[in-house]
């Protein structure tokens, strides 16, 4: 059982950071049958809903016609487990992970806390 020793390492990753709050949260990669997987990305959260969060971060695009690369941003909605939701707030740069898609506009899933608004990055 691969699959099951990884999501035991992830659960004591974040059980270390704050009780958490063991609710039946089915769409939860760590207490739920939510899994995570695919392409992962980090980025800013710009905005904050129950249960979502949207994020933006930077990314370089080609532009053939000018042989230059111009800056474009790109923004994700993903989902913001119940366990947490009061550790993420506006301003924090999260990682977030493909997942099925859970909505029209959600397929990717909250899974880490890099930063804090004001923390310096190790
Ligand atoms: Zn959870």
């Amino acid at each position: 059982m691969k699959r099951k020793e990884k999501t035991e390492k992830k659960m004591k990753k974040t059980e270390t950071k704050a009780a958490v709050a063991r609710t039946d949260d089915r769409d939860c990669p760590f207490h739920g049958n939510l899994k995570a997987r695919g392409r992962v990305f980090e980025g800013k959260v710009i905005k904050k809903f129950p249960n979502r969060v949207a994020i933006e971060f930077e990314r370089m695009v080609y532009v053939r016609k000018y042989e230059r690369y111009s800056k474009s941003k790109t923004k994700i909605h993903a989902r913001l487990p119940v366990c947490m939701e009061k550790d993420i707030d506006i301003g924090d740069l999260i990682r977030v992970q493909e997942c099925r898609p859970l909505s029209k506009i959600i397929h990717f899933v909250v899974i880490s806390k890099v930063k804090g608004k004001e923390e310096k990055r190790k």
